[in-house]
């Protein structure tokens, strides 16, 4: 499977850094590359990326197709402006907006429906790791934000703690093992031998330097990388870790 290095740049970036795309180097056959700006700029990015080895995607989407949801983005308009994926359920959005596993479930449904590939994010909190309940957390998140229909063309899996975001901390590369070999094998447990294809990408604090050893674990097949996602030097050594 070709590994996946996804840059969600947030609440960050105006035309003007769409330069950081242009400026990425070259992307090795093995690997993709996503970048999600903010929707804004999702039209303007893909129109500068056409004919290189960059896609572009949203940061998330509304559960339904259309209607009167002022300020809301429907998965079919991303599709429009030129995206191929959409994060979803990712814990700013958790935290931020309240958004709970059935209603990931329900964008994940949207996404799908549009046509659009769905990075369905899970992860704990300091606090429940400190409890010893990552992996029940982990698995509830699985088991309600992602809902059937799901493929290796249609779903990747960000395993992003929440500790780990925006941090600098990052788990040991065991811990980061462990939850995605449990992924996997609850991914099996529920699409069969379809689930070996599904992407796991890891994301929380991924630089350049840390970046080798967490893509040399198994189980991982790439990252979902926030600030370290701004500058294309930074992104770019990061994809030639991939
Ligand atoms: C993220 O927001 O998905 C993320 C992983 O952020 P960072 O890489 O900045 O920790």
């Amino acid at each position: 499977m070709r590994k996946l290095a996804a840059g969600n740049w947030k609440m960050n970036g105006l035309a003007a850094d769409l330069a950081e795309l242009k400026a990425l180097a070259e992307v090795p056959a093995s690997c993709e590359v996503l970048i999600c700006p903010p929707t804004p700029l999702i039209a303007q990015a893909n129109w500068q990326m056409q004919g290189k080895p960059v896609m572009i995607g949203g940061q998330d989407c509304h559960a339904n197709a259309k209607g009167a949801h002022t300020g809301d983005v429907s998965a079919a308009m991303l599709k429009d402006a030129g995206a191929g994926h959409v994060i979803l359920g990712h814990s700013e959005r958790r935290a931020d907006h309240g958004e709970t596993d059935a209603l990931v479930a329900a964008k994940t449904q949207a996404a799908w429906a549009a046509g659009l590939v769905a990075i369905v994010c899970v992860g704990e909190t300091e606090a429940q790791r400190d409890a010893g309940q990552t992996l029940d957390v982990v698995a509830t998140q699985l088991a309600g934000s992602v809902p059937d229909g799901a493929t290796a063309a249609n779903l990747v899996i960000a395993y992003e703690p929440v500790w780990a975001i925006g941090t600098g901390r990052t788990p040991t590369l065991a811990e980061i093992a462990e939850v995605h070999a449990f992924m996997r094998a609850r991914l099996t447990e529920r699409l069969g031998a379809e689930a070996a294809g599904v992407r796991l990408l890891y994301g929380g604090s991924v630089k350049p330097s840390n970046a080798v050893e967490i893509f040399a674990l198994a189980n991982v097949d790439g990252a979902l990388v926030g600030g370290a996602s701004l500058k294309a030097a930074d992104f770019g050594a990061i994809v030639t870790a991939l």
